[in-house]
């Protein structure tokens, strides 16, 4: 009945997270507060690394992008089950080795990583580089060589795809920070540079088309274009790779219009094109890689927060003020992101009330969003703002030093907290 199915509603009409009733959460811990579900989560792994067992014949890796929720706990789940990650920074990569997460299967991303970082994933033995530029291949070879070592890169390819429109306009995407443009041969002279480097081992490559996509025909042509691009590229310098890493952006559903394809949809579509144009191309079939961040754990999320007042503007609009805001959730003040809110102890009850949900910075933008529906709300309330699982924590702050809330996650009827609330000490930690 609601937008992700690990909420439901129990028989005191109250919303519930993998079956525990969240008005009760609410009271024991607090609010703000972010809410997981780990059943949730894992079954989104399982779906996706069960499609390249039934669809490739297991010959992939699922790569759980890490910037949509990162934690110490989050890299043990992923680990568990089987996932490689994908770091985009120092940090991500920090936290993933302190959570013990196997290094031989994290993907470093970024357009701009640093030395030390570079050093960092040398010293960690990080299993590939995907590397965006050839200054970076620079640094990277020469790291290399002081450190005795060698790497597998993978480069990051503009394959000149738009996701975001149905006729796939391709030469909008060449403006972009990310990797090396396909139809001005700049991937091509990238390879040619790179093969040069003694200390770097290329091993295949790797595009991202968007994020949030209810498309499949993006990520088809995507594997086609790119396929096609790993056939030239041997034709040309006799490279024969062994990765093909499709990246992440399966959409999922905020609100009830949202039109999300089953996950695994992506990669049986997937597997059909890269068989076909293997065997076009006279090409063993590549290992494929796939990066899915908010579809894994952005369902299996929801925020809470207590009501502090209404405030109802006559023939203008009803701002609803809870205790939390851009800071634990900046994606409406952002890019405008849709939401579902309900009243945690009125969920099954129809919608009756046209509200604005608005956080307690001191910024007029900040909303959690504007003409959303819910049942008749007031002070003192609960209201639950569901798929918060992405992009929330991860991307929180401190503006107005608030504390960013604590996340607890939800298991077998049990609740812990896996990352605990800060504190104005805390917020203090660094000040002189
Ligand atoms: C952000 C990102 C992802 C994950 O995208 P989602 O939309 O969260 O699935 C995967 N790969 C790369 C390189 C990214 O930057």
């Amino acid at each position: 009945m609601f937008i992700s199915e690990c909420l439901n509603v129990n028989s005191e009409n109250h919303l519930t997270i993998g079956g525990v009733d969240t008005v009760s959460i609410a009271k024991q811990y607090g609010t703000p507060l972010y809410v997981m579900d780990e059943g949730e989560i894992r079954k989104n792994c399982r779906t996706y690394k069960n499609a390249i067992d039934a669809y490739y014949g297991g010959k992939g890796l699922i790569l759980y992008a890490s910037k949509a929720f990162s934690c110490k706990e989050i890299y043990r789940i992923a680990a568990e089950e089987g996932l490689g990650v994908d770091v985009v920074s120092g940090g991500e990569m920090y936290t993933a080795y302190k959570a013990g997460f196997p290094m031989d299967k994290v993907y470093f991303h970024g357009n701009n990583k640093t030395e030390a970082e570079l050093r960092m994933a040398l010293e960690y033995g990080v299993g590939c580089i995907v590397a965006d530029n050839l200054d970076e291949i620079e640094t990277l070879d020469a790291l290399c060589a002081q450190m005795g070592k060698t790497v597998s890169v993978i480069v990051r390819i503009k394959p000149g795809i738009d996701a975001h429109t149905h006729d796939f306009i391709r030469t909008g995407q060449i403006d972009s920070k990310f990797g090396v443009a396909l139809e001005n041969g700049e991937a091509m002279d990238f390879f040619e540079k790179a093969l040069l480097k003694k200390n770097i081992k290329m091993v295949g490559i790797h595009c991202h088309i968007g994020s949030q996509i209810f498309d499949l025909a993006p990520f088809e042509e995507a594997g086609s274009v790119m396929l096609n691009f790993m056939a030239d590229v041997r034709d040309r310098f006799g490279l024969e790779m062994t990765k093909l890493n499709l990246g992440g952006g399966f959409g999922i559903k905020y609100v009830e219009g949202d039109t999300p394809i089953a996950y695994d949809a992506y990669i049986c579509a997937v597997s059909e094109v890269i068989k076909k144009t293997a065997a076009e191309r006279n090409m063993p079939m590549p290992e494929i890689l796939m990066e899915p961040g908010r579809s894994i754990v952005a369902p299996a999320g929801i925020t809470l927060y207590t009501v502090g007042n209404v405030k109802e503007i006559k023939d203008v609009r009803t701002y609803v003020s809870i205790d939390g805001g851009m800071g634990d959730n900046p994606r409406y003040i952002l890019y405008n992101a849709d939401y579902t809110a309900l009243v945690a102890s009125k969920a099954g009850d129809k919608p009756s009330m046209k509200i604005t949900l608005a956080g307690k910075c001191c910024e007029s933008g900040d909303l959690i969003g504007e003409g959303m529906d819910i049942q008749p709300v007031e002070k003192g309330d609960i209201v639950a703002v569901l798929a918060t699982g992405a992009y929330n924590y991860s991307m929180a702050s401190n503006y107005n030093r608030i504390p960013r809330p604590a996340v607890v996650m939800v298991r077998d009827g049990e609740t812990r907290v896996v990352v605990k609330a800060e504190t104005y000490d805390d917020i203090l930690k660094n000040d002189m």
